[in-house]
């Protein structure tokens, strides 16, 4: 066994995807899976599949390309002009706010012969991407429209992510105000109209009606929705889990001895003197994982802080009497996963 490395538990996995599609299902809402936070990694994108979910969205080209998938492939982050070639010919659809570039993309899509589905993402005040929804869309919509190439295929927007605005019933109807004047503009319906993220499940009772989809990332991996934080019923919080071995363990003062000057990072760092404690090492590190983002299953123990390949722990209040070549679990949370996930010096262990 190598370690450090993230469990990954495929099946609660599966149980997530399944509630969660049901309870979206009750609300006739579709699901867009979003696969950043894994990386896209194939064995929980094959749960997708097998799961028949429609669509499949991630922020990074690289992922979407080796996505494979029946379903449509959503690219989430906004194409650069550099990458237009590249979203047209590895995903079905992208989520879009510039003309300059949707005109290219429909340019790329001529050149290789397709159309290009897009959703046209408005800002209703989270400030993140988007048309900010008191501009003059009507113009813009038009101009779309007169792209041989490209489908507007819906409109979306984005909440609780820069801004923490909350997807309350008053914010998102600024989105469905603006679905009503395209679909009259462009006289037919829109195919998709894209409410959000995992904030809603705190109000989905309130969603208005045109929204037919939510893009689901957060949810599915943690069990909880991201307005509050709240774990949603018969959801696991713990598809994945961390796990870290002792490589050093020793009783050392909790003061540094000797004049202080800079860490490893540059920072001068402050200690408080709490006299002789036990504390341990872990072998893994800022480059794999901000500390602050675990959490040790034995809630006895401490963090004290990291560097770039140590996580250093005090365990001197721990029942357990731990000894080099231990394993400490850890709960993750929705960056520490990103993160792990990410680090090529993280096992991956699918269980
Ligand atoms: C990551 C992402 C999501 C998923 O959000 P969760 O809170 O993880 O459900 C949705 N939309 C966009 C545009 C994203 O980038």
């Amino acid at each position: 066994m190598i370690f450090p490395r993230i469990n990954i538990s495929v099946e609660k996995y599966r149980k997530n995807v399944k509630n969660i599609k049901a309870m979206l299902a009750k609300e006739s809402i579709g699901m867009m899976a979003v696969t950043k936070v894994f990386c896209a990694e194939k064995p929980l994108v094959d749960v997708l599949n097998e799961e028949s979910i429609e669509y499949l969205a991630d922020s990074r080209l690289e992922n979407l390309k080796k996505i494979e998938t029946e379903a449509s492939k959503v690219l989430l982050r906004l194409p650069s002009l550099s990458s237009v070639m590249e979203t047209v010919k590895y995903t079905d659809i992208s989520l879009n706010s510039e003309f300059e570039t949707i005109e290219k993309l429909s340019k790329a899509a001529k050149s290789l012969n397709k159309v290009h589905k897009i959703i046209l993402v408005i800002d209703v005040g989270d400030l993140r991407e988007g048309v900010y929804y008191k501009e003059n869309i009507k113009n813009l919509v038009k101009k779309i429209d007169n792209l041989h190439n490209i489908e507007l295929f819906g409109l979306g927007t984005n909440v609780t992510c820069f801004g923490g605005v909350l997807p309350t019933q008053e914010t998102m109807q600024k989105l469905e105000q603006i679905v009503i004047e395209v679909e009259t503009q462009i006289r037919r319906k829109l195919e998709l109209v894209s409410g959000g993220n995992s904030s809603q499940f705190a109000f989905l009772s309130t969603v208005p009606e045109s929204i037919n989809n939510l893009r689901i990332g957060e949810a599915l991996v943690l069990g909880r929705e991201t307005s509050y934080g709240k774990i949603l019923d018969g959801l696991h919080d713990d598809v994945f889990t961390l796990e870290a071995e002792i490589i050093e363990l020793k009783k050392k003062p909790s003061y540094p001895e000797g004049e202080i000057g800079m860490n490893a990072f540059g920072k001068i760092p402050e200690f408080k003197d709490r006299g002789t404690r036990i504390r341990a090492i872990i072998s893994l590190g800022k480059q794999d994982v901000d500390y602050k983002d675990v959490t040790p299953q034995d809630q006895n123990i401490s963090i004290l802080g990291s560097s770039s390949d140590h996580i250093i722990l005090d365990v001197t209040d721990s029942e357990k009497p731990y000894k080099v070549g231990d394993i400490l679990t850890f709960k993750l949370s929705y960056g520490s996963i990103l993160s792990l996930m990410t680090s090529p010096y993280v096992e991956k262990n699918y269980v």
